[in-house]
């Protein structure tokens, strides 16, 4: 593991983040929330507090957890919930990470068959400081998820594992259903909202997953509303058409805070209509598109959606 320093060297910078000066747009009135109250967001939240685990709904202050959690669809953030990253969109804590926790993966299944669900999504922070990324917790958390909810169906939403040789492989044969990873925004502003990822990689680990397994559907998701065009993001699209990708989820991106980047848009229901029908032109099984769409948002109907289209496009 790196020190602390040399993390803070290699991976951290806020030099992106100067923001807090631009004026911040009003939020629209299409985008409404539920207020997470209910008594099924409350059961979620003790289980999860109980057994000790991070989820990005919390970390990433997701404005559907009064939703998703009612419903008892939590994502566990494995890893700790530490970022070697220092993404411009991001509300996860970023600096020096936690040790692995060999335990986190049990405690982690035990939860989730207590949530009863038909599908999880699972996702981690960016562990640059580990020579695997952390793959081997992933693997580690599948088969035990697997070893107490039999009938789960399993989805991964996972950093890019730049210069992790192998971490890909090892997930893909512990066999997820579902193969997640961000493009988060068109190429032209990687410098500024994901600095330290790269777009062709990205697209790249999405190609290699499908062909390193034809079977598992791949997924992908971006925020709208950084400053794009609507040609970039068609031709992002066309970038991830070409890598294979079933699955397509489009959201507005929202400021965290003022120490995040701006919103420079707030997209219409009508374009983002407007973009589901160009991503379902190009051939895409299934896509997300709306407003409070994030990657892991209704993503147990969307499972079986995608079942569904990739059947009857097998039976044409
Ligand atoms: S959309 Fe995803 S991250 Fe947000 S609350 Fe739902 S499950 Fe959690």
């Amino acid at each position: 593991m790196l020190n602390n320093r040399k993390l803070k060297r290699n991976y951290i910078s806020r030099s992106h983040l100067t923001n807090s000066s631009t004026t911040k747009l009003k939020k629209p009135n299409w985008i409404r929330v539920k207020a997470p109250i209910s008594t099924g967001y409350l059961s979620t939240k003790e289980l999860i507090t109980k057994a000790n685990l991070n989820t990005v709904c919390e970390s990433a202050s997701c404005p559907n957890i009064g939703e998703c959690w009612d419903k008892g669809h939590a994502t566990v953030m494995i890893l700790g919930d530490v970022c070697t990253r220092k993404c411009g969109f991001c509300n996860i804590k970023s600096g020096a990470p936690s040790d692995i926790d060999i335990l986190e993966p049990y405690r982690l299944a035990k939860a989730i068959s207590q949530l009863n669900l038909r599908h999880v999504v699972i996702t981690s922070v960016d562990r640059d400081d580990l020579k695997d990324g952390g793959a081997n917790q992933f693997v580690k958390s599948i088969y035990e998820i697997k070893k107490l909810s039999r009938n789960i169906t399993i989805e991964v939403l996972t950093p890019d594992f730049q210069r992790k040789e192998g971490a890909l492989a090892q997930i893909v044969n512990a066999k997820p259903d579902v193969f997640n990873h961000n493009l988060e925004t068109i190429s032209r502003l990687y410098k500024n909202v994901r600095r330290g990822a790269s777009y062709n990689h990205s697209l790249n680990l999405l190609k290699k997953v499908k062909k390193l397994s034809s079977t598992i559907f791949t997924k992908s998701g971006i925020m709208v509303g950084l400053g794009e065009k609507i040609e970039e993001i068609e031709t992002l699209l066309k970038d991830l058409r070409k890598a294979d990708v079933d699955f397509v989820t489009i959201g507005q991106y929202m400021q965290p805070s003022k120490d995040h980047l701006p919103v420079i848009k707030y997209y219409t229901i009508e374009e983002f209509k407007k973009i589901e029908n160009i991503a379902y032109n190009m051939g895409f099984l299934l896509v997300s598109s709306s407003p409070l769409t994030r990657s892991s948002y209704h993503a147990d109907d969307d499972f079986h959606k995608l079942k569904i289209a990739r059947d009857a496009l097998l039976n044409v």
